[in-house]
């Protein structure tokens, strides 16, 4: 089905074929206002972002956004305000020294066991928010081939590697060729056991989850896709056919999200997103605490609200609707949980519930490094 709001008329076929949307992506000011009345901010800011920051739309994603409402969700991940230029004392491109990280060209390597491998810098759109947003789509972080076969004998000479995450950029902004050849030499090396593809396409160009892309995937397994839902409203029928396509071929489906402000940082949102997710049977996997990214300190939520938000789903959603709540650091991922955990008392481990009881259960102790000892205040009553 075509959106009615579409300036351009295509056919179905154009419609439903990636590369259509690929050539006909928002890129300027006068493309948008086929779309809507840009606000005088939003206007400023496409002027004033050129040449700092990447920006483009498809015109599927385009479709959700709302023509009369700034505030709405969609557009305000993809069309920039001018707060992306204000000074924020960070400016930092690489916050997770990445870059420090890398033993080959785009490979990171902070993990023992696991890779992150941005095989492309390409999007299909660029996300105001984006973790990489002053290396996507910039030509200095695109792979030549010598380059990706680099990469590919780094992974091969370190049998610890087991898990490759083949990441970007959007690695599905690739060409089926070029990702058939990738898996193939991935596959080649024994000791890779699984390849993860994080890929924003499901969201913002579900036409691209080709039955040939597919089919490509399927060759390779296992192969697993964690994407990139933020919002219930993302959650159209066009991207639960891609999905619906990608589970038949026997990928597992995950989902990260990037807790924004004004976007999905409420209880509500957040709960109609994780229930909209599997019900298209998708795992809610990680909500990414937003990073310190120069650019994107006006779409920061503070900890304390995210850890507020996953309190409230805790114990009132199906467990596995409920993501972790993560944030990157230099050091690893560091899970942002309450601690449910009060210590040991004389009769056990205490802890709060998700309820705000106190419950003691009877636990033998270690004989070294036990729990701290906690004085309950309702000790001895009705525990
Ligand atoms: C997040 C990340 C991974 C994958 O971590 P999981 O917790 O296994 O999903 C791998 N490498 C890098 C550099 C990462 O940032
Ligand atoms: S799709 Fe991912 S990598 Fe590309 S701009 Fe959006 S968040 Fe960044």
């Amino acid at each position: 089905m075509i959106p009615s709001n579409i300036p351009s008329s295509p056919s179905s076929e154009q419609w439903a074929d990636w590369r259509w949307h690929m050539r006909h992506r928002i890129r300027s000011e006068e493309a948008l206002r086929d779309w809507l009345e840009p606000t005088a901010d939003e206007s400023a800011a496409i002027e004033a972002t050129k040449g700092v920051f990447q920006w483009s739309i498809t015109p599927y994603y385009a479709s959700l956004m709302d023509p009369v409402d700034p505030t709405c969700a969609i557009r305000r991940q993809v069309v920039p305000l001018t707060d992306e230029l204000l000074p924020d004392g960070i400016g930092l491109e690489d916050p997770l020294e990445e870059v420090a990280n890398s033993p080959v060209k785009n490979l990171i390597h902070n993990y023992g066991d696991r890779v992150a491998f941005c095989v492309t810098s390409q999007c299909a759109i660029y996300c105001r928010y984006c973790l990489r947003k002053r290396m996507v789509g910039e030509a200095e972080f695109m792979m030549r081939k010598d380059e990706l076969r680099e990469a590919i004998a780094y992974i091969a000479a370190h049998p610890e590697i087991r898990d490759v995450l083949l990441t970007g950029g959007d690695p599905l902004t690739l060409g089926e060729a070029n990702i058939d050849w990738l898996l193939t030499e991935l596959r080649a090396i024994d000791h890779v056991d699984i390849i993860r593809i994080g890929s924003r396409m499901p969201v913002k160009l579900p036409q691209r989850i080709t039955p040939e892309l597919c089919a490509v995937l399927e060759k390779h397994h296992p192969v697993w896709v964690n994407t990139h839902f933020n919002h219930p409203k993302e959650l159209t029928a066009e991207a639960g056919a891609a999905i619906d396509r990608l589970l038949r071929a026997g990928v597992p489906v995950g989902n990260q999200t990037v807790l924004l402000k004004g976007i999905n940082d409420d209880v509500g949102t957040m709960r109609a997103l994780c229930e909209g997710l599997v019900r298209m049977r998708i795992r809610p996997y990680y909500l990414y605490q937003a990073q310190l990214i120069g650019g994107t300190e006006h779409l920061r939520t503070p900890i304390e609200i995210g850890m507020r938000i996953m309190a409230a789903l805790q114990g009132t959603l199906t467990g596995f609707a409920i993501p972790r709540y993560i944030l990157d650091t230099p050091y690893g991922k560091v899970p942002l949980t309450r601690d449910y955990i009060l210590g040991r008392t004389p009769e056990g481990v205490a802890m709060k519930t998700t309820r705000g009881e106190i419950w003691v259960e009877a636990n033998p102790a270690p004989e070294d490094g036990a729990l701290p000892e906690v004085t309950l205040p309702f000790f001895g009553s009705a525990l």
